[in-house]
């Protein structure tokens, strides 16, 4: 691959994660690598850039405005100056905003879901899930560069190479439009986060009640754990919608992923089947979550995790 650039959304004065990912892999297809960073940018933010791959970062400042319309903008242009071959982007909201306007303009299609990259000489190939991630499909790009992909958080490790500092270009931003970011809300958050977490604890509609919901951050701080939830738990409003794992929500590889009164729907399980290890508990035997799971409890979880709790407070 000749020109790669990775499409880099500063997330609380950091590159995003899924963008770290996506350098790492783009390292590997070999050729020029560049961050198309949006944000306030710092040296540390550039410098974690070019340690995992960019050799070069064309910095974006979108300030207070909405960003997708003066980024697509600023990113049209500069995709007709310097005619990158691959523009890849994360699932996060500016990300695809971007993603569907740059389509848009500069009259290319998107292939999306990515969960890996196959590259063969200058031929590139989304791989991508389908129905709950049974199935498989990969489409090749073909017709007129630059092609342009979205990748799924977690689909590549992110690691930091022997990259040097990159060299930082300024880009002004595009037309923005009248629409500005008037205030901003930091969901407060305690203990490991749910991208990151080595466990985590989700529970599911069989928990019952909000008033019981406490059993499960009860049995994730006693592990260590991030707390994750189904929609079904967010839409009845007994924890927040960040914690929400799936299709629709985030996707989590943790080492050890618990489900506790989870019934294992499609659009769950795509967000946390390649966990490391899957233990269920549910009182249905025939619940789809056992067909992910490595552990399986058939049980009733306000029996079950009570005593997980009783037995890990009692080791203390
Ligand atoms: C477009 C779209 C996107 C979606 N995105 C997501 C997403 O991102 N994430 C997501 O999670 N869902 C998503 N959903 C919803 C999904 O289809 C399911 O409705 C949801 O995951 C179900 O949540 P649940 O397992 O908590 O509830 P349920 O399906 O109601 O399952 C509850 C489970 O708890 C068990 N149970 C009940 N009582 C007990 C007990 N006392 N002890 C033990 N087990 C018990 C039951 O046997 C059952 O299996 C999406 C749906 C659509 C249409």
């Amino acid at each position: 691959m000749a020109t790669t650039w990775v499409f880099t959304e500063e997330v609380a004065g950091a590159p995003s994660s899924t963008s770290l990912e996506m350098l790492t892999k783009a390292r590997s297809l070999g050729g020029d690598l560049a961050a198309v960073y949006v944000g306030t940018g710092s040296p540390e933010a550039f410098a974690a850039v070019g340690a995992h791959g960019a050799t070069r970062v064309f910095h974006i400042d979108p300030g207070d405005a909405l960003p997708a319309a003066g980024v697509t903008g600023a990113l049209a242009a500069l995709a007709a100056e310097h005619e990158p071959d691959l523009i890849l982007f994360g699932m996060g909201f500016t990300d695809r905003d971007v993603a569907g306007r740059l389509s848009a303009a500069l009259d290319r299609p998107v292939l999306a879901n990515a969960v890996d990259l196959e590259v063969d000489g200058d031929a590139v190939t989304v791989v991508s899930e389908i129905l709950g991630g049974t199935q498989i499909v990969k489409a090749a790009f073909t017709g007129p560069k630059p092609w342009l992909g979205i990748v799924r958080p977690k689909a590549f490790p992110a690691e930091p190479g022997d990259g040097g500092d990159p060299e930082v270009v300024g880009v002004p931003m595009g037309e923005a439009g009248p629409a500005v970011i008037a205030a901003r809300h930091e969901e407060a958050a305690e203990g490991p986060q749910l991208a990151d977490a080595n466990v985590v604890v989700t529970g599911g509609r069989g928990i019952g009640s909000a008033e019981k919901w406490s059993m499960v951050t009860d049995l994730a701080s006693l592990l260590g754990a991030a707390v994750g939830a189904t929609r079904a738990v967010v839409d009845a409003e007994w924890t927040a919608y960040s914690l929400q794992v799936g299709q629709t929500g985030q996707t989590v590889k943790p080492d050890v992923y618990l489900a506790l009164g989870v019934s294992g729907a499609m659009q769950h399980l795509v967000g946390m089947k390649d966990s490391g290890t899957i233990i269920a508990v549910n009182k249905d035997e025939e619940a789809p979550i056992f067909e992910v799971a490595d552990l399986g409890v058939v049980g009733d979880v306000h029996k079950v995790v009570p005593a997980l709790i009783e037995t890990l407070r009692a080791r203390g």
